[in-house]
């Protein structure tokens, strides 16, 4: 306790010196601020991405772009009995877009088709901010990226695996819809 006087006399000693860093600098402030480990998690996937390459038959696959950022994600996905077997993508872009990727092919695996809808809205609600998604357990990894929130900028980059995916699912919707009709057209079959 015999410090607590000194730190008192000190009075604009930088609050951050006995973290052992150096001072921050002006430009702080606005420089994301994302924690170590989840900045390493981001860093992690994006480096070595899950699930990359391409399905040998996929039921359905959807290019998804980001031009604001140069972002691309191409999702196919496996889907059995209304459930995601597996997944794969291949794309380019900023680590934010390729490891949001990478997490959610990761997450899709054995998920039903609403649980995988789901996911997408909960995870678009973290993007926009909402606090509870951020600490839900089921969004596994994807955790890491609650702190791109803050960057308007970059929540697209974030969401464009999601949106991919969102895509994939209403053109598989749509094609299964038009094998139904032709189904019933052309009896059993
Ligand atoms: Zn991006």
């Amino acid at each position: 306790m015999s410090g607590a006087g000194d730190a008192a006399r000190a009075g604009t000693g930088a609050p951050g010196s006995e973290s052992g860093r150096p001072p921050a600098t002006g430009a702080a402030a606005g420089a994301p601020q994302l924690g170590d480990l989840y900045q390493e998690l981001i860093l992690e996937h994006y480096k070595r991405p899950r699930n990359k390459g391409e399905l040998e038959e996929p039921s359905v696959e959807m290019l998804g772009m980001n031009t604001s950022c140069g972002d691309e994600v191409k999702l196919q996905l496996l889907i059995v009995g209304g459930v995601i077997r597996d997944t794969k993508f291949q794309g380019n872009g900023c680590s934010i877009s390729q490891a949001s990727a990478s997490m959610m092919s990761d997450l899709l695996k054995g998920k039903t088709i609403a649980q995988s809808i789901e996911l997408a809205q909960r995870f678009t609600d973290m993007m926009h901010g909402d606090p509870a998604a951020a600490r839900e357990k089921r969004m596994g990894d994807l955790r890491a990226l609650a702190g791109v929130s803050q960057y308007p900028v970059r929540v697209k980059c974030a969401l464009l695996g999601w949106d991919t995916m969102l895509q994939a699912l209403k053109k598989l919707g749509g094609e299964e819809e038009g094998d139904a009709k032709r189904r019933t057209e052309s009896g059993h079959r």
